[in-house]
């Protein structure tokens, strides 16, 4: 009899919480440059696919997206939870290939007369599938960025077939990976102020002039909701929740558009 949560459910989660820190990697590096404000809707490459963002390096695909030198990092939150992020992800890389990867084969090279040397096979070494640690002239792995660092780890605690390569991540150290990744996620959604807190927006309610506020939901952009403090009284063309217009999903996008309108009209 056991209170534990299985380990399936533990892997699981852990992956989820990878996946949304990889996924919202590029907004992270993206918000380094810009000075932190109250703005919506938030660049984000996920939500409001249709809508353009001018500037903005783009945000997903499979680039090494990858944390530079910032001469003057304008968001010091986000470039800590970068840093952060990033450190704490490759070390964990390290921890779990130290104990679950097998090391290279060695294979013999016969050398006349002398005894026989043995090297590494190249093959293995340079299997796309290992973590490399880093040396002094060569960063290994992270070369490529956290990305390849958190689909690594989500490939480890899944348990994902790769022939011989790995052995299964012990409950310990798989309960690290759950941590580690659940503490990055809350780190880059808080940096993104995408942590659930209400924000205050700087730009008001393009029918009425009232105080927007958004409510953002952990992880989801597109949950958003955006409400007007007016009340009835404001003309917005959505319906009352609570008595105050609220636009949420596909209105957003009516609501973001009305705002660039009144944008221009100033
Ligand atoms: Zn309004």
């Amino acid at each position: 009899m056991t209170t534990q949560t299985a380990p399936d459910a533990v892997a699981t989660e852990a992956a989820a919480d990878l996946a949304a820190v990889r996924e919202q990697w590029g907004d992270l590096l993206a918000a380094i440059g810009r000075p932190p404000r109250a703005e919506w809707p938030p660049r984000d490459s996920r939500a409001l696919g249709a809508v353009p963002e001018p500037g903005d390096a783009p945000a997903v695909g499979r680039l090494p997206l990858v944390l530079r030198e910032h001469p003057a990092p304008a968001n010091l939150t986000a470039l800590d939870a970068a840093a952060t992020t990033e450190r704490e992800f490759f070390e964990l890389c390290d921890t779990v290939a130290a104990a679950v990867q097998r090391p290279v084969r060695r294979v013999p090279v016969p050398v006349i007369s002398q005894r026989t040397r043995w090297i590494s096979e190249p093959t293995d070494r340079n299997d796309p599938a290992r973590w490399t640690y880093a040396a002094p002239t060569d960063p290994g792995s992270r070369t490529y960025g956290l990305h390849w660092a958190a689909v690594w780890l989500e490939g480890r605690a899944l348990a994902e077939e790769s022939g011989d390569l790995f052995t299964p991540v012990r409950p310990v150290l798989l309960d690290e990976i759950t941590a580690t990744a659940r503490r990055a996620r809350q780190r880059v959604e808080r940096a993104l102020g995408r942590d659930g807190r209400p924000t205050a927006l700087d730009r008001p309610c393009p029918y009425c002039r009232g105080q927007l506020t958004a409510h953002t939901r952990s992880g989801d952009p597109m949950a958003a909701t955006v409400v007007c403090a007016t009340g009835s009284a404001c003309t917005a063309p959505v319906l009352l929740d609570h008595g105050r217009r609220t636009w949420q999903g596909a209105e957003l996008v009516g609501l973001y558009v009305a705002m660039e309108a009144a944008q221009r009209q100033v």
